[in-house]
């Protein structure tokens, strides 16, 4: 029978039918009053989802132009920053401040744990002489489920003043609390295609007022990123951006972001923490391992490590094509070993249900030993 694809993988993930529709229309003219109400109705709401009140800019990129654009507007070539990297993105974000001449001190964390805000405060009193001009942390991250303790790094990071704390909630933002303000940070990134619920291709980034006195004195080459224009024209009584936007997807996220404030931001959160232990209890009940602890644990993606003798590669396959739901494998040199189950944006308890049904199915068919329904009996209750 032909049906729709689940996706339960960490971005894109499913779209609103409601947000689909407002796509879906004839195309308006991006320098015109009818656009910038929706633009300025993004962009205001948008930053009720960062729990922010400084401009969030919207950008025509992945989440990936999103951190490219951080490091361009923020520093100067040969700047020294931190980097405590958790996995395959924040490795990603050393990189590209390696490519751009930074000095990258990648404080490196074994893949499956978060890093201990502690170890961040030991590398910033060694560098006392010589401090970092920045901070980059993952919230989020996707390649291993585990979750940063970004509240504390943030109150760690606010006796350093003259410290830039950049965070990656690239998987995160609008399905776990990040309270941008309150906890420091200069400059959040986020991607449209992971809990915003909006297909992808819009990134956003929040810029606080020391940022942008980053942005003032930073001399690394940039036009399309640069924060300067997209803050004055954001302050416009008539919002725009400096080039053309993504009308379509701005059209989109407008209303994905209206749902997620009628739903709450605090139910929002809930319903992630709950779908993220419904998802760890499931596998416990099949006698899987999770990759990370249970304090570290996301609770927008769950990591499992593959069992024994069972090729994950093949049971990911199997739910794929006979029941049509797609979930992650490992990225890197975790590929083959683990698997991972996205549980962000517009999900609820009867997809992840289904998910937990369709695995045990497709372990069962790959010859894991098991007794059908623990997993979904376990996620059931927790559900309830
Ligand atoms: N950071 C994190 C934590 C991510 O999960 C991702 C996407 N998986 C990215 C950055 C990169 O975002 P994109 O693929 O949208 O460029």
């Amino acid at each position: 029978m032909e049906r729709e694809k689940l996706l339960m993988t960490p971005g894109p993930t499913m779209v609103p039918t409601r947000v689909l529709q407002a796509m879906s229309k004839q195309i308006i003219h991006h320098r015109t009053k009818e656009f910038s109400e929706i633009f300025k109705n993004l962009s205001q709401n948008i930053k009720k989802v960062f729990h922010t009140e400084n401009p969030v800019i919207t950008l025509a990129s992945s989440g990936t132009g999103a951190m490219e654009s951080s490091i361009v507007n923020l520093f100067n070539p040969g700047d020294k920053i931190l980097v405590a990297s958790i996995g395959v993105f924040g490795d990603r974000y050393a990189t590209i401040a390696e490519r751009f001449g930074l000095k990258v001190d990648n404080l490196k964390i074994t893949w499956g744990e978060c890093v201990d805000p502690q170890l961040i405060k030991e590398k910033l009193e060694q560098n006392k002489d010589d401090q970092y001009r920045g901070v980059i942390v993952t919230h989020n991250e996707t390649s291993t489920g585990v979750v940063n303790d970004v509240e504390e790094i943030g109150s760690i990071l606010k006796q350093y003043e003259e410290v830039l704390f950049i965070v990656d909630a690239v998987s995160s933002m609008g399905g776990a609390k990040i309270l941008t303000d309150e906890w420091g940070i200069d400059v959040v990134v986020t991607g449209s295609q992971k809990a915003l619920m909006t297909p992808p291709g819009l990134a956003f980034a929040s810029v606080s007022k020391k940022a942008m006195e980053a942005v003032e004195k930073s001399t690394l080459p940039k036009y399309y990123w640069d924060y300067k224009d997209a803050v004055n024209r954001l302050g416009k009584e008539n919002p725009d951006t400096p080039y053309t936007p993504a009308v379509s997807l701005i059209i989109g996220a407008n209303v994905a972001v209206n749902m997620l404030l009628e739903e709450g931001l605090e139910n929002i959160y809930q319903r992630h923490n709950k779908l993220a232990l419904a998802t760890r209890e499931a596998v416990k009940a099949l006698g899987l391992e999770l990759v990370t602890k249970e304090e570290c644990a996301s609770p927008l993606i769950t990591s499992i490590k593959a069992p024994e003798g069972v090729d994950i590669e093949e049971v990911r396959k199997i739910m794929n094509v006979k029941y049509d739901i797609m979930i992650a494998g490992g990225q890197k040199h975790l590929k083959g070993k683990i698997f991972r189950i996205g549980h962000m944006g517009y999900v609820d308890k009867f997809d992840l249900m289904r998910t937990i049904a369709a695995l045990e199915y497709s372990l069962l068919e790959k010859g894991y030993n098991m007794e059908l329904g623990q997993g979904l009996a376990a996620a059931q209750k927790i559900l309830v």
